[in-house]
């Protein structure tokens, strides 16, 4: 695997093990702590496209809390041995500079509407607009030929969704996204459960249990029950929970009855002690 630091770089090496001018590019990018979902990502790329590109960089500016940041893991050493393993092409490892170069202060703004508003865009102000400041910058970095994403982010895809639209990228580039890879006890997995201790990681089950409840109990309990899974999650010790929701998958809407016209999405954060953790089930 080719390790690159700088945009230069990454050209010059995509350039290299192109066979041919139709040669596809596949992109996962990543903020490295990577475990088995992110490699199920670049799996799907070595099925689908010719060169396969993994970025990793936490990008500080999708941070709304300085703590979450600054905790965050990294284990650089063993992502460059599972992306090895895994059979990645290249690794792109920018520093700030090269992803920021006119610095923190000069971000753009993008219109993503009320997508931005509703659940992690709620609780997370500025969440979405920093994901899409990097994803841009990668994405004109890269010029990739798919992007895949993991569903376990789903707002997260359906805001990059926008992006490209907004980019105009829609007839360049276009997207896969990857079911959610979840531990054994269907704890989903993600880097941020690195900070969870083995009872913890236990406990986080919880999220998964409360989603499955709402799942089998769709068509047979009224709305109101149905968000009783809060007494799952607060009985394995969630003590706040930013959002139960149950949603339309294909505009992430609130429902306010469950019809069977359409097809739903539960989702739900958060805390346990001080890790937020996300996760959501499609119905149907
Ligand atoms: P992150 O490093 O958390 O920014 O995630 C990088 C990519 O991996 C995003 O597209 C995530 O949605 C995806 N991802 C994270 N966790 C999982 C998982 N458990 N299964 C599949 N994809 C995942």
């Amino acid at each position: 695997m080719i390790i690159c630091k700088t945009a230069e770089l990454l050209h010059q090496s995509i350039i290299s093990l192109k066979k041919n001018d139709n040669a596809t590019v596949g992109f996962v990018p990543t903020m490295g702590a990577l475990h088995q979902g992110h490699i199920s990502l670049i799996e799907a790329s070595i099925q689908k496209t010719d060169i396969i590109v993994c970025s990793i960089f936490v990008n500080p500016t999708q941070f709304n809390d300085v703590k979450d940041f600054e905790k965050y893991p990294i284990t650089i050493e063993q992502d460059i041995y599972l992306l090895e393993q895994a059979g990645c092409n290249i690794l792109f490892l920018p520093n700030l500079e090269e992803i920021y170069p006119e610095g923190l202060n000069k971000l753009k703004h993008y219109d993503l509407g009320y997508l931005e508003e509703i659940l992690e865009g709620k609780y997370r102000k500025g969440h979405f607009q920093g994901v899409c400041n990097v994803v841009e910058r990668l994405l004109n970095i890269v010029k990739p030929t798919i992007l895949f994403l993991g569903q376990k982010d789903y707002q997260q895809c359906m805001v990059i969704k926008k992006l490209i639209e907004i980019m105009n990228w829609q007839n360049k580039l276009s997207i896969k996204i990857i079911p959610t890879k979840r531990e054994l006890r269907g704890l989903a997995m993600s880097s941020r459960n690195k900070r969870l201790n083995e009872t913890e990681k236990e406990n986080a089950t919880a999220i998964y249990k409360s989603l499955e409840y709402i799942k089998n109990n769709f068509y047979y309990k009224p709305l109101t029950q149905l968000k009783d899974a809060k007494n799952i999650l607060n009985k394995s010790g969630f003590d706040k929970i930013d959002y139960i929701s149950i949603c339309r998958v294909d505009n992430l809407l609130e429902v306010e009855k469950i019809g069977k016209k359409n097809k739903h999405i539960v989702l739900i954060a958060a805390f346990l002690g001080e890790v937020r953790l996300i996760d959501n089930i499609l119905i149907d």
